[in-house]
């Protein structure tokens, strides 16, 4: 299972900047991740000021 991003995102970009594989992006009002490219290391989820992710 690939991280997914919730509501909570404020689109701050922290984790993008982080994912070692480029798996996210800025969507339509937050940033979403692309569960085909994600590895599921969860740096992001570690980085996101607002808690945000979940695996
Ligand atoms: Fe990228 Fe890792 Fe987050 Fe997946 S879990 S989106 S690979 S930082």
């Amino acid at each position: 299972m690939a991280y997914v991003i919730g509501d909570s995102c404020v689109s701050c970009g922290s984790c993008a900047a982080e994912c070692p594989v480029s798996a996210i992006s800025e969507g339509d009002g937050k940033y979403v991740i692309d569960a085909d490219t994600c590895i599921d290391c969860g740096t992001c989820a570690a980085t996101c000021p607002t808690g945000a992710i979940e695996g």
